[in-house]
């Protein structure tokens, strides 16, 4: 009677690494300072910035007859006296450099 003998199966799984435990957030919130001191609404100081996604849709192609769409992360800037939120100039340049990156890409 023929003996198989163990069977070498070992099913080791390796263990996720938790030894770190950093986790690496791509949010980029170094947008420098911000452009706006008073609420261009009410004229309050006190404003309150944070980061946000949005969308930002741009044409691309021929004729620019296409439409493209890219999310950014962008420093907003929200007044806590009347609620109104804008984006500044900083907000801008993360936009225009996000569209070239994507027209780039669409061209690639
Ligand atoms: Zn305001």
């Amino acid at each position: 009677m023929g003996d198989n003998g163990p069977v070498g199966t070992s099913l080791r799984r390796s263990a996720p690494d938790t030894s770190n435990g950093k986790q690496k957030v791509m949010l980029n919130t170094d947008f420098g300072e911000p452009l706006d001191k008073l609420c261009p609404k009410c004229g309050s100081a006190n404003l309150v910035h944070s980061v946000e996604a949005q969308p930002v849709r741009f044409p691309y192609g021929p004729g620019d007859v296409l439409m493209a769409t890219v999310d950014v992360q962008v420093p907003v800037t929200t007044c806590a006296a009347c609620g109104d939120a804008w984006t500044d100039a900083r907000a801008e340049s993360v936009r225009e450099d996000a569209v070239l990156q994507r027209l780039a890409e669409l061209k690639a």
